[in-house]
């Protein structure tokens, strides 16, 4: 095998992507990278600046700067982050440099797990392994509902579920690289399935993908 093996995980929020791309890393001892933090991290950049989030020349010119190493969910999780993240995420601009960066992360050898909305897509079209993990609205709803409240958070299932929605809605239907499965994704519906049962049926994918590319 020459270069990287690419392994290309999209969906939306909360379908369980993030957990089964950690594991899948770990499994097979390749590099991550969560691109959804690329988009987290300029509008936090430009929040933090206090610059508008609907200017594409000043929001691509924060998109360049931002590094890879330094991303970190529990810095960028917060909700208003992720709401501005899919504001500027509809900007053809941000996305061309935050893509850039992503193609070349995805290049590390031996081989990585990018995660994101357009990765099977647009960012690594050639990846030996695309996969499309979803689940409903009311299931990712509920997973992020139950999430907040075991931390000893308030929260308002309703207002959640809207959002989620929302986001979807923003994500699916923007004119450039809406998310959407790859047309040689393998599906993998969450919603009653346990992480580990996605887990063993993505295992089983890379492992046929692995023999075919040795
Ligand atoms: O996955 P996460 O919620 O962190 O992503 C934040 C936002 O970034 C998404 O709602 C989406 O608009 C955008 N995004 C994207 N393309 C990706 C990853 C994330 O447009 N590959």
């Amino acid at each position: 095998m020459t270069g990287s093996f690419i392994i290309a995980i999209d969906g939306p929020a909360a379908a369980g992507k993030g957990t089964l791309s950690r594991r899948i890393a770990e499994q097979y001892g390749f590099h991550h990278l969560d691109t959804g933090l690329t988009y987290r991290a300029t509008a936090k950049a430009l929040i933090d600046a206090g610059l508008p989030l609907d200017d594409e020349t000043v929001a691509e010119k924060m998109a360049l700067e931002v590094e890879l190493a330094g991303l970190d969910r529990d810095i960028l999780s917060r909700h208003e982050i992720g709401e501005a993240a899919s504001k500027i995420a509809v900007m053809p601009a941000v996305r061309r440099a935050l893509v850039e960066a992503q193609r070349r992360f995805s290049e590390k050898l031996p081989g990585t797990v990018l995660d994101g909305r357009d990765i099977g897509t647009v960012v690594c079209p050639a990846a030996p392994v695309k996969l499309y993990v979803t689940a409903s609205p009311e299931v990712r709803a509920t997973r992020r509902y139950d999430e907040i409240i075991s931390r000893g958070g308030e929260a308002d299932f309703e207002a959640i579920f809207e959002d989620v929605k929302r986001r979807d809605d923003r994500d699916m239907n923007r004119a450039d690289s809406p998310m959407k499965p790859a047309v040689d994704a393998h599906l993998l519906d969450t919603s009653e399935m346990s992480i580990e049962a996605a887990f063993q049926a993505a295992k089983s994918f890379i492992d046929a993908a692995l023999s075919r590319n040795a």
